[in-house]
C-alpha cells in the first residue's frame, strides 16, 4: 500500500464511523466562560474546576518568575534546568500531600510514562482498570511487562487475578476520578489487595487533586489512603499544566537515574513553578470554591429531566450525559453551540463502543443561573 492509500484510508474510515476529529481554535477560555470566533459561550467542557487559571495572584506570579529567571528553564534538570522554583515546588507538593518527595514532570502523560516504564520491565506485571487513561494504558503496552486490565472499578476482579501467579513484581494502577465517567475508584479496598499481594498501587489522581479531601489533597485523602505513587496534574484544578509524582526518598532518586522523560527533556519553565506555588496557596484555600463546586454539581443532579438519555453516577465534576451513537452525541454538542453553550462530544474509542457522550464538566466559576441555562437546553434537545 502507498503512504497515500495508507493515510486515505485512515482518514475515510474515521468520517465513516463519526469518529472524525478536529481542532477548534478559540480566543480565549476561563472556568466559565469560552470565547470563539468573537462569540460569547458558557463553558461545560474545561477542567478548570475551581476557576484558577486567571487567578490574579497566579497570573502575577507567573509574570514575576517570568521577570526573574526569562521564560524557559534552558535545559533538562539534570543539567541546568533544574532551579530554587523547582525545588521549592516540589518541597510544598511533599508537605502538602505528606509524601517524603515529588518529582515535577512537564505533564501527567509524561508522568505516567516516565513512572510505568522506568519501572515495569520483563516479567512484571501491571493492573490496570480497564478505563485507565490512555497515558497509563499506553505505558503499559510499551513497557515490557505484562497487562492485564481488571473490570472498571471491581476489586473482586483484582482479586481474581491476583489468584494467577506470578514471578515479577506487580503494580496495581488505578486513576482516583476518572475522566471520561467522573466516578471515583474504591481506593481502600484496591490498596488493601494490592498490599496483601505485595504489590504497589499507583493513584493517578489527574481529576480528584485540589477539588476533593482536606484542602484538596484529593481522593486518597478522602479514602485515608496512600499510595506507593501518587501522580497528580496541574492542568485540571490547578489552572495551569505539569504533573509531580509523589513516591518515597529511594524511589525519586531511582527515578532521577531511570524516567527517560525527566533526563532527556526541557524541565517546565521556572516562571511556572512559581506559578504553580502560587496556585497550591490559592488551590489549599479554596474551600469556599470546593463548596460551590459540589453545590452546582447536586443542583444539576438533582434537575436534569434525561428523556431517552443517561447520566453517568458520578458525584464530581465529570458530569456524561450518555446518549449512545456517535452521530447523536455530535448533534448534541452542535445543539448546545447553537444555544450557546459549549460541551464535549466524545466518542469511541475514547470511551467504549456505544457509549458515545456529552462530557458536561461543572466549575466553581459556574452560578446557578448557567446551570439552569445548561439544564434548559439539554431539556430543549431532548424534546425535540
Ligand atoms: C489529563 C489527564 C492526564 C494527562 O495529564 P496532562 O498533564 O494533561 O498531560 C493523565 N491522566 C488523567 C487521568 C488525566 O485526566
Amino acid at each position: 500500500m502507498s503512504w497515500q492509500a495508507f493515510i486515505q484510508s485512515q482518514l475515510s474510515l474515521r468520517k465513516r464511523d463519526f469518529a472524525w476529529r478536529k481542532r477548534t481554535c478559540i480566543d480565549f477560555s476561563t472556568g466559565r466562560e469560552l470565547h470563539v470566533s468573537g462569540e460569547k459561550y458558557l463553558n461545560f467542557s474545561g477542567n478548570d474546576y475551581l476557576g484558577l487559571s486567571h487567578h490574579p495572584k497566579v497570573v502575577e506570579a507567573w509574570q514575576q518568575g517570568a521577570a526573574l529567571y526569562g521564560v524557559g528553564s534552558g535545559g533538562s534538570g539534570h543539567v541546568t534546568g533544574f532551579t530554587q522554583a523547582h525545588y521549592d515546588l516540589e518541597n510544598n507538593l511533599s508537605e502538602w500531600l505528606d509524601y517524603p518527595r515529588a518529582l515535577l514532570f512537564i505533564s501527567g502523560f509524561a508522568a505516567n510514562q516516565a513512572v510505568i516504564t522506568a519501572l515495569m520491565g520483563q516479567g512484571d506485571r501491571i493492573l490496570a482498570d480497564k478505563l485507565s487513561h490512555a497515558s497509563i494504558l499506553e505505558a503499559s503496552m510499551l513497557s515490557s511487562a505484562n497487562l492485564r486490565r481488571f473490570t472498571h472499578n471491581s476489586s473482586l476482579a483484582l482479586q481474581k487475578l491476583f489468584t494467577n501467579p506470578s514471578e515479577g513484581k506487580t503494580l496495581v494502577v488505578t486513576e482516583g476520578v476518572f475522566s471520561m465517567d467522573g466516578d471515583s475508584a474504591p481506593l481502600d479496598d484496591l490498596h488493601k489487595l494490592a498490599q496483601e499481594n505485595h504489590a504497589w498501587l499507583m493513584v493517578d489522581d489527574a481529576h480528584g487533586i485540589g477539588v476533593k479531601g482536606r484542602e484538596g489533597r484529593g481522593s486518597c485523602d478522602v479514602y485515608g489512603v496512600k499510595p506507593e505513587l501518587l501522580i497528580v496534574t496541574f492542568g485540571k484544578a490547578f489552572g495551569l499544566s505539569g504533573a509531580a509524582v509523589l513516591c518515597d526518598e529511594q524511589t525519586a532518586d531511582y527515578f532521577i537515574q531511570a524516567a527517560r522523560h525527566l533526563i532527556y527533556s526541557t524541565s517546565m519553565p521556572p516562571a511556572q513553578a512559581v506559578a504553580l506555588s502560587a496556585a497550591l496557596k490559592q488551590v489549599r484555600q479554596a474551600d469556599a470554591a470546593r463548596a460551590q463546586l459540589n453545590q452546582n454539581i447536586a443542583y444539576f443532579r438533582k434537575n436534569i429531566q434525561l428523556n431517552e438519555m443517561r447520566l453517568a453516577p458520578s458525584e464530581t465534576a465529570i458530569q456524561p450525559l450518555i446518549v449512545g451513537d456517535n452521530d447523536k452525541s455530535l448533534q448534541l454538542a452542535a445543539f448546545l453551540r447553537q444555544n450557546r453553550l459549549w460541551g464535549q462530544a466524545i466518542r469511541p474509542p475514547t470511551v467504549p463502543p456505544g457509549s458515545a457522550r456529552l462530557r458536561i464538566t461543572l466549575s466553581a466559576a459556574h452560578d446557578q443561573q448557567d446551570i439552569d441555562r445548561l439544564l434548559e437546553v439539554i431539556h430543549g434537545f431532548a424534546t425535540k
